[in-house]
């Protein structure tokens, strides 16, 4: 059987390789990096996480939790790690980004089957079966070639990474440890403001100064909703920060009494900016949703107005790149491969799914298909009951027009037969249907793959 190769080693990549591999099938994969740096890649590791280092919400009632849960019945080698190197996050899957990578590096170089060569691919290979998981940040050569093959202009927003700081730097005697809600253990490091802080800050934030964007038309740029950068949303209200990322529901100093007493209630903080650590021993910590295109020394300048973070010191700083995506509903099926030549499959936030878990989902499929193909079995496709089928039905049959990327969510899974007022209810009810029709699914497979092998 000839290998298959997979381009980029990135969460998808990663992923399809090593479902490749496991299936008893040789792969050659190929990564640019470090000869070639994207600009939102910093390391030579495979499945770098570009900005936060969550997975998203772990409850298996809700959406990334779902998904999270099918990879894992789906034996993800990601999301086994990701397990593996959690931290703590407050009901959210978050990881020890460097162990995290370091440890599928180190899988990956040693699988047997896996040919790991560290080489950019400038052309898309027109024979052979491969999985193009080259991500938002695609090399330009390889995007042309891209362009070229599917005749069609890019689809692209931008997108943003928020800044990381150190721990010892942060003022404990200001910030406090607490998880919204009081859920799970108290994960989250909260900078609590009061009104004239707050305005304050949102005062300096609108009218700091934007760093150029590079490689792309400014008039042309799109946003996605899901990941605005902080200045803009602050550009959209006064307020709209406090119903976003400086949200201050549920977020209460324990050291300053009991928050459900309503003597305290006058002691709620008028916004919060949250940190999640970002390290195993809490050394890093990361300010969740402050995605960013200001220039550097005015992140440091305007950041440090938030309180408990005067003295910050920044290990890395916001950056803002173009995400990259096709037009997945015109050029590939449900089972990821492209309608053109279906030796050829892609996935991850390339094909416009939205996220870390999606990306891995896609390489999980791309990846199944891609060995099923060499093995001479049919490609499968994944039930739409599922939140990854669900996934890769919706990038596959949207509305070419205004195709936008998809994150994980309930509204794209088929209604349950049955109306269920309650959501928490309703949201059990799609995950026990997803993980029965998942364990059905996974029976028929393995019985056609049994059957193919034994003919
Ligand atoms: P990547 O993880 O980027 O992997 C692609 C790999 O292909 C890279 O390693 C790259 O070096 C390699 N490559 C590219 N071209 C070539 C070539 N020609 N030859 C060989 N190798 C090549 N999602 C979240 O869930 N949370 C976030 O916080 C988040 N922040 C983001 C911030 C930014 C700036 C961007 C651009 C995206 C962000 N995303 C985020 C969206 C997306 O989930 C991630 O980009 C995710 O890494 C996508 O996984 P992937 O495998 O598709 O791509």
């Amino acid at each position: 059987i000839a290998p298959v190769t997979v381009i980029g080693a990135g969460l998808a990549g990663t992923e399809a390789a090593w479902q490749i591999a496991q299936a008893g099938v040789d792969v050659i994969l190929y990564e640019m990096r470090p000869q070639r740096l994207s600009p939102a890649h910093h390391t030579d590791q495979v499945a770098e996480l570009v900005c936060s280092n969550s997975f998203g919400a772990m409850a298996s009632n809700r959406a990334a939790g779902l998904l999270h849960q099918e990879l894992r019945q789906l034996n993800s080698l990601i999301i086994g790690s990701a397990d593996r190197h959690a931290v703590p996050a407050g009901g959210a899957l978050a990881v020890d980004r460097g162990t995290f990578s370091q440890d599928l590096t180190q899988r990956l170089s040693q699988h047997p089957r896996i040919d790991f060569r560290r080489e950019e691919v400038p052309q898309l290979p027109r024979d052979g079966i491969t999985v193009l998981a080259t991500g938002p940040l695609t090399s330009a050569a390889l995007g042309e070639d891209l362009q070229r093959f599917t005749g069609q202009d890019y689809c692209s927003f931008f997108d943003a990474a928020s800044p990381i700081v150190v721990g010892d730097s942060i003022n404990r005697e200001v910030a406090f440890l607490a998880s919204r809600y009081d859920r799970g253990e108290a994960a989250y490091l909260n900078c609590p403001f009061d009104r004239d802080q707050y305005l304050h800050f949102w005062t300096a934030l609108t009218s700091a100064e934007q760093a150029e964007l590079k490689d792309f038309d400014r008039e042309t740029a799109q946003f996605f909703e899901g990941c605005l950068p902080l200045e803009e949303q602050a550009r959209r209200g006064e307020d709209t920060m406090r119903y976003g990322p400086l949200k201050p529901v549920g977020l209460f100093d324990a050291r300053l009494g009991d928050f459900k007493d309503p003597v305290n209630k006058a002691k709620r903080p008028y916004a919060v900016a949250q940190l999640r650590q970002e390290d195993k021993a809490g050394q890093l910590w990361n300010l969740v949703g402050f995605q960013t295109n200001l220039r550097w020394g005015e992140q440091k300048r305007v950041f440090r107005l938030i309180p408990g973070l005067e003295n910050a010191e920044f290990v890395r700083m916001g950056v803002m790149h173009r995400n990259t995506f096709i037009n997945a509903p015109t050029l590939l099926n449900p089972s990821l491969q492209f309608h053109k030549q279906p030796t050829l499959l892609a996935c991850g936030q390339l094909i416009g799914t939205e996220g870390y878990t999606a990306a891995t989902a896609g390489g999980w499929l791309a990846g199944t298909n891609a060995a099923r193909l060499a093995l001479g079995l049919a490609p499968v496709t994944l039930p739409p009951t599922l939140m990854s089928g669900a996934l890769f039905q919706f990038i596959s049959s949207a509305s070419p027009k205004h195709f936008q990327p998809m994150p994980p969510n309930f509204g794209i899974l088929p209604p349950l037969p049955q109306r269920i007022r309650n959501k928490q209810d309703r949201y059990g009810a799609y995950r026990d249907r997803a993980l029965d029709d998942l364990a059905t699914w996974q029976r028929q497979i393995q019985g056609v793959a049994q059957g193919v092998t034994q003919a």
